[in-house]
């Protein structure tokens, strides 16, 4: 055995005996030697025997610009030798400061509407909390407490604190933890709305395409008509970019593409190009001035984490946004989801793909129909796997979003491992 070897037996028992992971059932996870990641480069994961794997879904929707990006990484180390963490409790701190005013600029506005103020906080799941949180309080403070309603869509996720489970719909994850949730209104479409909500705080939505629903499509338009229901029904609309913020729909943000400037943007995994958990919820100073008053009123936001503001993930963000701009990588995307378009269209007529889907660089093939027991999207993924591609399916759907350095001969490689996934699994669907 050598050393690399020895290493890697090691870590895996340890793994085996100490580790819990995500969304994941242990006991299927201890029966399979685990892909342990040491190291990475651009596009290209290195596991501890120093095997090699395209990153085909940006480490779960995180990584935009690639790993160990020079700009990024110097911006943490300088930012390392300066201060790691300092709290932002009664106290400000200067990339947090910065990034504040960058991402207000680059947020969506209208003329009737500017997103000014944000809340840091740690993940996608908090900064939908935040989001919640301040609009039920937000009504207190306008005299209208009745609003406490919220509205969400069938099949949303938003994150697993319970807030953010209590929007979410899909049945598979969220059913287990109701008695600990809120009574939400799940809606599956725009008709669905109540003609009477003025008792009604909010509307949550990923904006264009729903992520862990499977990649699913909004119609064109949804997004603009909601907005213009809130508008009619004084709802606060709450547009969740987590996933797709940051470039991945083809704009900054999904909802430039209908033109909609929501109440609160929850922005997380692509904030800091997926190297350090941070997150931010933007809202309007409307909203902000509801909360301003006396000490003694107590109309302050009570709500905020150890970490909120931190240095090191706003020094990331900041330096990410600077790629955006010294690499021009707006401009970059639509030959990128251009190539994707071109690697997808054949799969539409394999036999075992139920359907194709495509928003900006999020792609998705979904195969069936299955039982969910068959486990036919992982299978696919295994294949991958031996092939040199990592990505990580939604029960059925194979979702393939590279980071945005992928070169066109790695996005074919992706593909072309794709293929060989679907014939081996497909053609041989109950092995
Ligand atoms: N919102 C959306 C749309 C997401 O896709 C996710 C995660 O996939 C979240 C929220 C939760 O983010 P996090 O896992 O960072 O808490």
């Amino acid at each position: 055995m050598n050393r690399s070897e020895e290493s890697y037996r090691r870590l895996w028992e340890l793994d085996q005996r100490h580790v819990w992971h995500p969304f994941t059932q242990m006991k299927q996870w201890m029966a399979e030697p685990p892909v342990i990641i040491e190291s990475a480069y651009g596009a290209i994961l290195r596991d501890i025997t120093g095997r090699e794997y395209l990153d085909a879904n940006s480490s779960i929707w995180t990584n935009l610009h690639g790993h160990r990006h020079p700009t990024i990484t110097r911006a943490i180390k300088e930012q390392l030798d300066r201060i790691a963490h300092s709290s932002f409790l009664g106290l400000s701190n200067v990339p947090a400061i910065e990034l504040a005013a960058q991402l207000v600029a680059i947020a969506p506005r209208d003329d009737r509407r500017a997103l000014t103020r944000v809340f840091y906080s740690d993940d996608g799941s908090t900064a939908m909390e935040v989001a919640i949180k301040m609009a039920l309080q937000y009504w207190q403070h306008r005299g209208q407490p009745q609003r406490q309603r919220f509205l969400a869509f069938t099949e949303a996720y938003h994150g697993d604190t319970l807030g953010a489970v209590s929007v979410g719909g899909i049945r598979l994850f969220h059913d287990v933890f109701r008695p600990l949730t809120f009574p939400v209104q799940r809606i599956r479409n725009l008709a669905e709305l109540p003609d009477r909500a003025d008792d009604v705080a909010a509307v949550c939505i990923e904006p264009l395409i729903q992520g862990a629903a499977g990649m699913r499509l909004w119609p064109a338009g949804l997004l603009r008509d909601l907005r213009a229901w809130c508008d009619r029904s004084g709802v606060l609309l709450i547009a969740d970019e987590v996933m797709t913020g940051f470039g991945r729909t083809g704009k900054m943000f999904a909802c430039e593409h209908e033109h909609v400037v929501p109440d609160f943007l929850a922005l997380a995994k692509g904030l800091t190009g997926g190297y350090l958990p941070l997150a931010a919820t933007l809202t309007t100073e409307e909203i902000f001035n509801a909360f301003l008053g006396e000490y003694h009123e107590f109309k302050t936001f009570f709500h905020g984490h150890s970490y909120t503001g931190n240095q090191l993930g706003c020094a990331a963000a900041l330096a990410n946004l600077r790629v955006f701009q010294e690499e021009r990588t707006l401009e970059k995307l639509p030959a990128l989801a251009e190539q994707m378009r071109r690697r997808l269209a054949p799969l539409r007529d394999q036999p075992g793909v139920l359907d194709v889907r495509q928003c900006g660089f999020i792609g998705a093939v979904e195969v069936g129909p299955f039982p969910l027991e068959a486990q036919m999207g992982a299978r696919i993924c295994w294949v991958m796997r031996d092939h040199g591609v990592l990505t990580r399916p939604i029960g059925n759907v194979v979702v393939l979003m590279p980071p945005y350095c992928v070169t066109p001969a790695q996005l074919d490689h992706i593909f072309d491992a794709l293929e060989r996934a679907l014939t081996v699994c497909l053609s041989a669907p109950a092995r």
